[in-house]
């Protein structure tokens, strides 16, 4: 009955697939450049033999760039670009540790801080590294420009983010880059002062809050002398309000924005953290599995680890309850959720440096040492793999290193022949750190990856809402 599509002078561009629904036997395609369509077997077989029949199946495939023809190359190549921009735009997010001591005790830190009192020798920035520090920042091709603070607790060097703030802002006159500044701080060194800076210099802030009181204060403590330990749950709660007061009343648009690192207590409380959350205002919730990095490993830190299995039901208690909220018409949405959402339906990058392939440490994003040494990552700190040089040499040696090429190799899921031959790869990401510290091997299992199982769940929700919204079409 058919005939074989006429004028069909097309090639086959590489593509991954998947039978998606056994039942129905729909075949889930997706291509490099991040789109994707759905075959029932009959067209699959005849795309494989170079035999399509229907100018509907061929026109799909033209559309989506599975297939390639004089009139969809053009489009197929710009499809890739966009895919790929955040590979040309240059070095944007620049996270800055002044001091690697911290105030807090927090048992499931990965970055192992020097304790408040220690030295600050080694552990803190000198004035001139700081200075040096945003002098080599600036010198970045990105016209966009993040200096993100964070630590040890920053705000124990108020001192040095300040200096630091002020000589970028002093530089950019003559740069005129699009320069932002932002800080992760615990809060609890935070004061009236501090706080007029943040707003007067348009510093945006974000916290750690694990949940309602008896869950943050279980992990969230200072140290006091006396072996005495202090929850940070009133101090985070009250600057956070305080700050936001100061937002609205001075008729800012922003807000103080938090994280939470999620334990194995944090699994029966997905109401009641949706529900802290929602009590200072914050609409985009960003529930993400721990990962395994810098001293955190399965074998030392089984108090408060978990088996995936576990976290996926609690993440999809956590979502159910969104929607009932949603439902209500309250403004509340799942950071993660959002990402693979847009990822899926918009085919273009969505600039978080963790989740993209390959990876945007070291490519979009860098993080500098108190000692002035720059790595590809917060998580890398320490490991000279991904140690790619230090702030007083010129910008365009750190991208000659084979350090800088180790980074980009190992963050690029094409390595892993799993991966390669994995539908949902456009989507996905990994990290080589976390693959380094859980499976001590830059060659990992995926299935051994939170990353997998993360990209797994997402994948699946969203094309099987896709498919039956086709279906029911
Ligand atoms: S990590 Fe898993 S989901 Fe991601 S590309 Fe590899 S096999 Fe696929």
């Amino acid at each position: 009955m058919f005939k074989q599509v006429e004028n069909n002078d097309y090639i086959s561009n590489f593509y991954r697939y998947k039978l998606f629904n056994k039942k129905t036997k729909t075949y889930l395609l997706t291509s490099d450049s991040g789109a994707f369509c759905f075959l029932n077997s009959q067209e699959f077989r005849q795309l494989k033999r170079g035999t399509i029949t229907s100018q509907k199946t061929y026109q799909l495939l033209e559309e989506k760039g599975i297939i390639i023809s004089k009139n969809n190359i053009k489009k197929t190549q710009i499809q890739m670009g966009t895919r790929y921009s955040f590979l040309q735009n240059g070095c944007s997010l620049h996270i800055v540790i002044p001091t690697a001591r911290c105030n807090l005790g927090c048992d499931y830190c990965f970055a192992d801080p020097s304790e408040i009192h220690a030295p600050k020798g080694e552990n803190d920035m000198d004035e001139a590294t700081a200075k040096k520090t945003v002098e080599f920042i600036l010198n970045s091709p990105s016209s966009a420009i993040t200096i993100e603070f964070t630590g040890g607790e920053p705000l124990a060097r108020f001192d040095l983010v300040k200096i630091m703030v002020e000589h970028a802002q002093k530089l950019n006159k003559k740069l005129k880059k699009d320069l932002r500044f932002s800080i992760v701080t615990n809060l609890s060194l935070m004061n009236t002062s501090i706080m007029e800076f943040f707003i007067e210099h348009n510093i945006n802030i974000c916290t750690s809050l694990d949940g309602p009181k008896q869950l943050h204060n279980k992990h969230r403590i200072i140290h006091a002398k006396q072996g005495k330990e202090i929850g940070t749950f009133d101090t985070v709660i009250h600057w956070m309000k305080t700050i936001n007061k100061e937002y609205k009343k001075r008729n800012i648009n922003n807000k103080v924005y938090a994280l939470m690192t999620i334990t194995k207590d944090s699994l029966n409380y997905s109401k009641e953290i949706i529900d802290t959350y929602l009590e200072l205002e914050i609409e985009m919730v960003d529930i993400r599995a721990m990962m395994y990095v810098g001293r955190i490993t399965e074998e030392n830190n089984k108090q408060y680890l978990y088996e995936y299995k576990d976290f996926i039901t609690f993440y999809q208690k956590c979502l159910d309850y969104i929607k009932e909220l949603q439902k209500k018409g309250i403004e509340i949405e799942d950071r993660m959720t959002h990402l693979y959402k847009k990822k899926i339906l918009t085919g273009k990058p969505q600039y978080h440096t963790d989740y993209e392939s390959p990876w945007g440490a070291g490519i979009s994003a860098l993080t500098y040492h108190s000692n002035g040494h720059i790595y590809c990552c917060h998580e890398a700190l320490g490991n000279d793999d991904f140690l790619l040089g230090n702030v007083h040499q010129q910008w365009l040696e750190l991208f000659q290193t084979k350090e800088m090429a180790f980074t980009i190799m190992s963050s690029m899921l094409e390595r892993n022949p799993q991966c390669d031959r994995c539908v949902y790869k456009p989507y996905c990401s990994t990290s080589p750190i976390e693959n380094i510290s859980s499976q001590k091997d830059i060659n990992f299992r995926p299935s051994k990856t939170i990353r997998h199982h993360e990209t797994l769940f997402h994948c699946e929700r969203e094309f099987n809402k896709i498919l039956e919204n086709e279906t029911r079409e």
